[in-house]
């Protein structure tokens, strides 16, 4: 546990050197053009750094350099088990560099900075030595041959990926994909956000640290127009992982298509259901989780709980202990300890949000918590978390991810209305239910289509646990060893004896 005060984080904060460097073969070096952006904390609106504006040169520099090294097998041929070595020591190395890359995540997408510390960065090495722990337990198969035969299922890595990743949870997400991929042989070019690329640039040098050969990890930052996209299309590009929105997934596959058919394995938006019955445990802590479902991270969640599908019979009992535990989620300075509500990632994000607001008042919505804009005087980009009650389903503002701090309110009579509300919707990422009946909360949870699905509590799991979406929240799964699946090819290979 840190002791470390507002005051002091501040202080860390002024005599922080950010890079804002590409990271190519082991170097940190400026983009081809020479372009930079400005990279602004939305803590305060100031401008942090710089940072590399990569684009096609760039892609064509990475991808080369993470083809020479995959083809030279000194990761992608190295023993297993030293493979692993190396992924416990770089996670180690997030873990000796904890209180810097915290500091980097909060001041760059405004996060509470106890949960850059206690959640992303933990979060982040666990993925890094989870999958490391596993690459050398995990053994091939020998096929059921005739006796003059020997069939044998391989996997091998599959060569050079790309990850391109979301600025929600930047170093998470970043690392719940390097985990697998590097662990399992692939040279990797990682994009980071254009909003949120600073701790993604750090680590690449910690992944050098921790002997892993240069040119295995790199890491450009840019925009998704210029370098995400020539990523993308990039055809000595073998697989393509990606969090993100839906809008951009889809637009992934075309890429694909239009390409070398690069696999694509895509983690994208959610709407997620939180279903409360009336004979839910303990309707007071579901309250409590449906008041952190949205308000944790600014509601900047993929599996937010967005929509609070509540059994009609107690909608008057229940809403008012949500609308109380959502007190305890208050916007503040993110450099602050005690703060449990940051800012949300930038401008574009805050307005997002506040017109998907004024849409619940459009629509008729009522409004019962929350509703505006905060902490003007900061500089920074600050909403209260907001509740509508009396929300349909069909309304924007509970069929569109917001990705922000508002919940709609949504009644139901039934078991079965409660799933077909819960269903509607293009996405499938997460669901709740909250039932004392475990017949209901298993039949619930089965004709619930979602990749993960939780019982009286709120986004349960760990690295054991596969994570993904149904629907057009996307394909594949991040985290647990389903996850090895997107880095490697199966081989069959059949000998005469
Ligand atoms: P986004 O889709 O706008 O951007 C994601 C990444 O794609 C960024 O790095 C961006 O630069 C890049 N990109 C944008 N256009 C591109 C293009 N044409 N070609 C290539 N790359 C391009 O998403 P975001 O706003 O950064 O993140 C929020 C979204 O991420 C939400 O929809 C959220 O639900 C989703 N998300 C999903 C999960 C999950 O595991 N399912 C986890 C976290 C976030």
């Amino acid at each position: 546990m840190t002791t470390l005060t507002r005051a002091d984080w501040e202080q860390r904060a002024r005599e922080l050197k950010i890079e804002g460097r590409a990271y190519i073969n082991g170097e940190y070096t400026a983009a081809v053009s020479n372009e930079t952006f400005e990279c602004i904390s939305p803590v305060d609106g100031r401008l942090l750094t710089r940072v590399a504006s990569c684009d096609a040169a760039d892609a064509q520099r990475a991808v080369d350099s993470a083809r020479v090294t995959f083809n030279s097998g000194v990761w992608s041929r190295l023993a297993p088990a030293k493979r692993k070595s190396a992924m416990i020591r770089f996670a180690a190395l997030l873990k000796v560099n904890a209180e810097e890359l915290a500091l980097l995540e909060t001041l760059d997408m405004g996060k509470p900075i106890s949960d850059s510390l206690h959640i992303d960065v933990p979060g982040a090495a666990q993925a890094l030595s989870w999958s490391g722990e596993a690459i050398d337990k995990i053994y091939d198969e020998v096929a059921t041959t005739p006796h003059d035969q020997l069939g044998l299922v391989t996997r091998e890595p599959v060569g050079v990926v790309a990850a391109i990743v979301p600025w929600n949870f930047p170093l998470m997400m970043a690392c719940w994909k390097l985990g697998p991929a590097l662990s399992t042989g692939n040279s990797v070019i990682l994009k980071p956000s254009e909003k949120s690329p600073l701790t993604a640039i750090r680590i690449a040098a910690l992944a050098v640290e921790a002997g892993i050969p240069a040119g295995v990890l790199n890491v450009l930052p840019g925009y998704g127009h210029t370098v995400g996209k020539a990523l993308a299309l990039h055809m000595d590009v073998d697989t393509l992982v990606f969090t993100g929105s839906t809008k951009i997934a889809k637009q992934l596959m075309i890429y694909s298509g239009e390409s070398n058919m690069k696999r694509i394995w895509l983690e994208a938006g959610g709407k997620s259901p939180n279903i409360v019955f009336a004979d839910a445990p303990d309707l007071q802590a579901a309250a409590e989780a449906a008041a952190s479902a949205i308000a944790f991270n600014q509601g900047e969640v993929c599996t937010a709980g967005s929509r609070l599908l509540v059994e009609r019979s107690i909608k008057e009992r229940f809403l008012p202990l949500v609308i109380e535990a959502l007190k305890a989620w208050k916007p503040g300075n993110p450099l602050d300890p005690d703060t449990n509500v940051g800012a949300l990632v930038d401008t574009q994000q805050m307005n997002t949000v506040l017109s998907y607001i004024e849409s619940g008042h459009a629509d008729g919505a009522k409004l019962v918590a929350g509703g505006k804009r905060t902490l003007q005087e900061s500089g920074g980009t600050y909403v209260e978390p907001t509740i509508f009650d009396g929300v349909s389903n069909a309304m924007k503002i509970a069929q569109e991810e917001i990705f922000g701090p508002v919940l709609s309110v949504i009644a139901f009579d039934s078991v079965e209305e409660a799933i077909s509300i819960a269903n509607d919707t293009p996405y499938g990422l997460a669901a709740a239910v909250w039932t004392a009946n475990i017949s209901k909360a298993h039949l619930t949870a089965k004709a619930l289509r979602a990749g993960s699905v939780w019982v009286n509590q709120y986004d349960g799991g760990d690295m054991t646990a596969p994570f993904g979406g149904f629907k057009q929240s996307g394909n594949g799964r991040d985290k647990s060893l389903h996850a090895f699946d997107k880095y490697t090819e199966l081989k069959s290979t059949w000998i005469k004896l």
